[in-house]
C-alpha cells in the first residue's frame, strides 16, 4: 500500500525529471539539501507549505497539483528502442513525461479499460506472427485491412498521443502498467507513413515483453507489426504476378503500410527472391522514393482524449479544473492536451 506521501513523492520525482531537474539543481532552487528533497521524494519526509510553494514554482505547476495525488500503485513496464547515443537524462525524462500523463488522465479518462491481453511468447514457443493473428482476432479485425489504426487502438482502450521525441531519437515509447490501460506516444517526428509500423511495433511491444527493449524484443516487434498490418496469408494471396509500382501501390493502399515495409513483406511471404528485393530497394533509392514515398499515407490522428475532456467542459467543466486534476496550470493544459499538432 502506498501513502498519501509516497504519491506526492512520486509526483514530484516525475515532474522534476520531466522539467529536466535533477536532484541537486532542484533543491538548490527551493533551498534545502539535496538529501532533504530525496526523502521527500521516496516519501519519507514532508515539506513545510512554504517550500512546496517553491517547489511548485520551479516546476512551473500550480501549488494544487501537490493537494490530491493518488499513486500510481503498479509498475509500469516501458518499451522503447535503445539508442546508444541517446543521453540516459533524456531517457529519464520522457520516462517521466509518460508517467505523467498516464496520472494526468486518469482522471479525464476515468475508468477507462482494455480490450487487449498479454500474450507469452514462452521462449519461442510462440511466435510474433502467431500473437499478432490472435491480437487481430481479440479486436475482431479478421484478417481484413485495418481502417485507421489510431481508432482501432483507441477503441481498444489504448491511449494514443503525439508527443515530441526527436530528443530520444525514438519513434515511438508505450507503456502499461498493471492496473491500467496501455499508453503510447508517437513522436510527432514520424513522417505519417511509418506512423501505423510504428504503433503496431508498439502494440506489439505492449502485448508480448516485459521490459526495455533489446535487439531481439526489436526483431519481435517488428514482425509482430508486419503481419499485425498485413497479414502474410493475404499479402501472399494479393501479391500482383510480375509486380510493378502502380500494382504495389494499389496494395500500399490497400493495406496501408509503406512501400518499403510491402517490399520487405513481398521477401517475408516468397514473392520476392533476394534479388528482387534488393532491385526493390536500389529503385526506392535512387529514385529517392525511400524518403518520399509516392501516395502517402494519411496521417492519423488520436482523437479519444479531446473527446473526453470537450465532453468535460459541454458540462460545464472548467479549463481550470481539468488542469487542477491534471496537476498543470491551464495554458501548459490546453498547449498539451487541446491543441492541434500540426502534421
Ligand atoms: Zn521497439
Amino acid at each position: 500500500m502506498t501513502t498519501k506521501l509516497e504519491a506526492r513523492g512520486e509526483l514530484l520525482t516525475a515532474l522534476r525529471l520531466s522539467r529536466g531537474f535533477t536532484q541537486v539543481e532542484l533543491a538548490a532552487e527551493v533551498g534545502i539539501s539535496q538529501a532533504a528533497l530525496s526523502k521527500v521524494e521516496s516519501g519519507e519526509a514532508r515539506l513545510e507549505v512554504q517550500a512546496w510553494r517553491k517547489v511548485a514554482e520551479a516546476l512551473m505547476v500550480p501549488l494544487s497539483a501537490f493537494r490530491d495525488v493518488r499513486s500510481t500503485t503498479a509498475p509500469a513496464r516501458i518499451f522503447h528502442r535503445k539508442q546508444r547515443t541517446t543521453p540516459k537524462s533524456a531517457v529519464n525524462k520522457v520516462a517521466a513525461e509518460l508517467s505523467l500523463v498516464r496520472l494526468r488522465v486518469r482522471d479525464l479518462m476515468g475508468d477507462r479499460t482494455t480490450t487487449l491481453r498479454r500474450h507469452d511468447l514462452e521462449g519461442g514457443f510462440n511466435t510474433p506472427q502467431e500473437i499478432a493473428r490472435d491480437v487481430r482476432d481479440e479486436l475482431g479485425l479478421g484478417r481484413e485491412p485495418l481502417g485507421d489504426l489510431v481508432a482501432i487502438l483507441e477503441d481498444a482502450g489504448v491511449l494514443v498521443l503525439r508527443w515530441s521525441l526527436d530528443t530520444i531519437q525514438v519513434d515511438a515509447i508505450a507503456s502499461w502498467q498493471d492496473d491500467s490501460v496501455p499508453v503510447i506516444l508517437v513522436g510527432e517526428h514520424v513522417p505519417a507513413d511509418r506512423q501505423r509500423f510504428t504503433m503496431a511495433h508498439e502494440l506489439g511491444h505492449a502485448v508480448m515483453h516485459e521490459g526495455a527493449a533489446e535487439k531481439e524484443q526489436e526483431a519481435e516487434a517488428d514482425a509482430f507489426a508486419a503481419e499485425f498490418l498485413a497479414p502474410a496469408s493475404e499479402i501472399e494471396k494479393e501479391w500482383p504476378r510480375g509486380a510493378d509500382l502502380d500494382a504495389l501501390l494499389l496494395l500500399k493502399r490497400r493495406w496501408g503500410i509503406s512501400l518499403a515495409a510491402l517490399i520487405r513483406r513481398g521477401k517475408d511471404v516468397g514473392r520476392l527472391t533476394d534479388q528482387e528485393y534488393r532491385q526493390w530497394n536500389i529503385h526506392l533509392s535512387t529514385t529517392g522514393m525511400h524518403r518520399r514515398e509516392p501516395d502517402p499515407t494519411e496521417r492519423e490522428n488520436p482523437t479519444a482524449l479531446t473527446t473526453a475532456i470537450r465532453k468535460f467542459l459541454d458540462e460545464g467543466a472548467s479549463i481550470e479544473d481539468l488542469a487542477s486534476s491534471a496537476h498543470m496550470y491551464p495554458r501548459e493544459f490546453q498547449l498539451t492536451f487541446l491543441e492541434e499538432t500540426p502534421s
